[in-house]
């Protein structure tokens, strides 16, 4: 076999090796003290992964993000530590008013048990995740106010594991933490929402990888970064409107809708060769003004002081 060949049999290995390690060790960590004393280890532990990753399968359209490396520093703190907190803080208590106030209940459904046992919870919960976040995604595409929070993620000229968290906070947050928020409230196990967030979160982060892996038949099922860099080209294919590949971690939804992009020349798939924006904008390295830009912040900074 030859290093190539070798290389490509590796390549589509490593996401299914990915989820065997990862739940494996979600599993059998969930009352060690790691997980007291480093929130988020696992997630920051794939994120090295992911960059380990990037070294090894060097990736040909490659384009260094060096220069907007404390932006992404910035963004992955603030979205994996600060944003759902936040988030949980301001709308917790609405989502509980909603179901108490209009069905007079305080819980959608009063126990867990009532949705049946855990081995059934979790593929529920990836559907209802998937269809949400799918669906909420290509909102943030079409909608004007949505796109100006959205767009900041498309900014970026390559997918590489540290810019796969980059993006409005507001933005993070509609796609990725409201969905489980209310999952929560409907009254499903914590655990079977735990080892659902994982699962999903292990594509997500996986699809931001800037290395030249491969996918095979699992680029229908999952967001691989091939399918995911359709998403970010420059050049939105012929047809497709907005964009194609909307979904967050699983491909078949956008299969189902018919927003699916990935050709195939030779039996390879094909990659595009420019990232970022679909109007030609340029990257952003100031944090702050993806945080404040949307909502008509920014300017204000950067003007005279009004005493001058
Ligand atoms: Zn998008
Ligand atoms: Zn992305």
């Amino acid at each position: 076999m030859s290093a190539k060949s070798a290389f490509y049999i590796s390549s589509l290995l490593i996401l299914p090796v990915l989820y065997v390690v990862f739940i494996t060790m979600h599993l059998t960590t969930l009352h060690e003290p790691i997980t007291q004393w480093l929130p988020h280890w696992d997630r920051l532990l794939m994120l090295f992964t992911v960059i380990g990753l990037e070294r090894l399968y060097t990736y040909r359209y490659t384009v260094s993000q060096r220069h907007v490396l404390v932006r992404d520093i910035f963004a992955n703190i603030v979205n994996l530590y600060i944003t759902a907190a936040v988030a949980a803080y301001l709308l917790l208590p609405l989502l509980q008013f909603i179901p108490q106030h209009f069905l007079g209940r305080r819980h959608l459904v009063a126990s867990p048990q009532v949705l049946g046992p855990i081995w059934f919870q979790i593929p529920v919960l990836l559907v209802s995740v998937g269809l949400f976040r799918y669906w909420m995604h290509r909102w943030q595409h079409s909608n004007e106010f949505l796109w100006k929070l959205h767009s900041y993620h498309h900014r970026v000229t390559d997918l590489k594991a540290m810019n796969g968290e980059v993006s409005n906070p507001v933005d993070f947050a509609l796609r990725n933490v409201i969905v489980f928020l209310m999952l929560g409230i409907v009254g499903f196990s914590p655990f079977a929402i735990l080892i659902s967030f994982t699962v999903a979160n292990i594509t997500a982060i996986f699809s931001h990888c800037g290395a030249d892996v491969r996918g095979g038949f699992l680029n229908y099922l999952f967001v691989t970064p091939e399918v995911h860099r359709w998403h970010h080209a420059v050049d939105v294919p012929k047809g497709y409107g907005y964009s194609c590949n909307y979904g967050v971690e699983f491909a078949f939804w956008d299969v189902i809708f018919r927003t699916y992009y990935l050709p195939q020349e030779n039996g390879q798939t094909v990659q595009p060769e420019r990232i970022g924006h679909p109007s030609g904008i340029p990257d952003e390295g100031n944090y702050l003004k993806i945080l404040l830009e949307p909502f008509g912040l920014y300017p204000r900074f950067r003007g005279p002081h009004p005493a001058e």
